[in-house]
């Protein structure tokens, strides 16, 4: 696509220590003062080396010692093997780790980086890291310029479930979060996202109480105006999250 803004990979200063490489997947790290910590690692493992040599020149040569996975599909993990072999770094996720409810905490001198389980929007593992004196928030994949990150039937529990872990993210009240795919954004698209997911709700909901069928809703809920510029919203992810939406009024579970 022409201007897609991650055809080239570039690195993001987030804050004063703090960097992302945004592209297509992203990870971030922070410098930690004696170590880096890293969250997630990407699909591609020949990106290694390139990978290395950036965090080298933002934060300097120092070893990695935690690689932390917002959750464990295939493109958030590859480059987690070379983050042991090269430096022994500790991996943490919730496939393999037990992380408290109220979060595990990383300190270093003038930063705090905290990993908070919240599950259930895109997978049961799914966690977002949070660094509170930078105000970053990487937030996996629970955001993705439009999709709704579930899978499942959008059942009046995982409705709740969605809007009140929104909810939580935007009282971070972050200046930066960084979504698992795509453009860095900030907190205001995570406000406009529970907007546009409520609103695709309500238009099904009197589209099918009308009697239109599925083409004919597919026609007439066309991308919000001021959603046009969002990352392969228009090409993509808005048919996307409509699919699930009629899927889901399809089986009845939106009368709930
Ligand atoms: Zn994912």
């Amino acid at each position: 696509m022409a201007g897609d803004p991650v055809d080239t990979p570039v690195i993001v200063p987030a804050s004063e220590g703090c960097f992302v490489r945004q592209a297509i997947d992203n990870m971030g790290w922070c410098d930690m003062g004696d170590y880096i910590l890293v969250v997630d690692a990407l699909e591609d493992a020949p990106l290694e080396s390139e990978v290395v040599a950036a965090i080298a020149e933002t934060v300097g040569d120092k070893p990695v010692g935690f690689v932390l996975n917002t959750h464990t599909h295939y493109d958030h993990v590859s480059l987690n093997e070379a983050f042991v072999r090269r430096f022994g770094a500790e991996i943490v996720n919730q496939r393999t780790t037990t992380i408290e409810p109220e979060g595990r905490f990383f300190q270093s001198p003038g930063r705090e980086v905290r990993m908070i389980p919240m599950p259930g929007c895109h997978t049961r593992e799914d966690c977002v890291i949070w660094a509170p004196n930078d105000r970053v928030l990487f937030v996996g994949d629970i955001f993705g310029w439009g999709l709704i990150p579930s899978g499942s039937l959008l059942t009046a529990e995982l409705r709740t479930l969605l809007r009140d872990t929104y909810q939580r993210l935007i009282d971070f009240d972050a200046k930066i979060v960084v979504p698992g795919h795509g453009p860095v954004c900030g907190t205001a698209e995570l406000v406009r996202w529970v907007e546009y997911f409520d609103w695709l709700l309500e238009t099904v909901a009197a589209l099918t109480a009308a009697g239109k069928n599925d083409d004919e809703i597919r026609v007439s809920v066309t991308p919000p105006e001021d959603m046009l510029d969002w990352w392969r919203f228009v090409a993509w992810k808005h048919a996307d999250a409509l699919g699930k939406v009629l899927t889901s009024a399809s089986r009845g579970v939106l009368d709930d």
